[in-house]
């Protein structure tokens, strides 16, 4: 069995406003296994932001726990909990806040060398964290000049050059127009794909179609985890959640109602063209 790299056992979050607890997560029980690419599927304000902060150590939990490769993250020192953060990156929604030098090869460097690695590997590291994410030839570009999509993909670069074992993205793709969307889509694809462990917070069902397991959050609460195309054919749930069902679903869930026995559970076009040729007895 691969390595839970990533567990809550009833996670509790509450904010403090104006001297009041205000809970936003509730009994949060998750395990995520290493090499796996998860999505977390929530609408506006379900939890998901504050989740990927305890997950990363930003927030401590107000109840129950957060345990990171095996370890209770209760009570740590400082420097284990240096040493765990940098182990679970986490990529935000904007770019313009995650670049920080004026070469695009510069702003990569920049977390190693505050890790104080040697600079034949940070030079290695960038190269090919540059390479992977498809930005090599705009090295020794001003991010300030990139596309949207392409500022990501140099932020992603950044932490890729941390060597994490897990990449957070926390709604990543929400400030991009499509192409920028579709790029960084692409990316982090390409690192599931490579075997890093990804967790994708989103609330675009196309994009959570592309991960291995969709985890809904509804106010706080865990209402739905299994595969993706199991967990958009519960309409209810994903409706409660606030969450938009794919037209694909909508479509197969349609025709079923009407009498056809087809298998609601294909994501793409061409998944619900089978679906449907395969329902109707091969019929052309
Ligand atoms: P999501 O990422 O799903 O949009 P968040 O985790 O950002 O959700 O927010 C969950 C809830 O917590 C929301 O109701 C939000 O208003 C509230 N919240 C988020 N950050 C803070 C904060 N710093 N102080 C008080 N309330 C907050």
């Amino acid at each position: 069995m691969a390595e839970t790299v990533i567990k809550t056992e009833k996670l509790g979050f509450s904010y403090d406003e104006d001297g009041k607890k205000v809970p936003v997560l509730h009994d949060v029980d998750l395990e995520i296994e290493r090499g796996s690419f998860t999505c977390i599927l929530g609408h506006n304000g379900s939890g998901k932001s504050t989740l990927a902060k305890l997950l990363s150590l930003v927030l401590s939990p107000s109840s129950g726990k957060v345990v990171l490769f095996g370890k209770n993250t209760d009570g740590i020192t400082e420097d284990e909990a240096y040493e765990l953060r940098r182990r679970v990156g986490m990529v935000f929604q904007n770019p313009d806040n995650q670049l920080v030098a004026t070469v695009v090869e510069e702003d990569v460097a920049f977390g190693p060398e505050n890790l104080g690695i040697e600079p034949s590997e940070i030079r290695k590291r960038v190269d090919d964290a540059l390479e992977l994410v498809g930005m090599s030839e705009y090295k020794k570009h001003s991010p300030h000049r990139l596309s949207g999509g392409q500022k990501q993909r140099v932020a992603i670069a950044g932490i890729i050059a941390l060597d994490p074992d897990v990449i957070i993205f926390d709604e990543s793709t929400a400030m991009l127009d499509p192409i920028g969307r579709a790029e960084v889509m692409e990316t982090i694809k390409k690192l599931a794909a490579r075997g890093t462990t990804v967790i994708l917070i989103t609330h675009y069902m196309e994009e959570a179609a592309e991960a291995d397991r969709a985890v809904v959050l509804d106010d706080g609460r865990i209402t739905a985890d299994g595969k993706p195309e199991d967990v958009f054919s519960m309409t209810e749930t994903i409706e409660k959640a606030g969450l938009e069902i794919p037209q694909v679903t909508r479509l197969l869930k349609a025709l079923k109602s009407d009498g056809i026995n087809v298998d609601t559970r294909a994501l793409t076009p061409q998944g619900a063209a089978e679906a449907i040729k395969c329902a109707l007895g091969g019929r052309k």
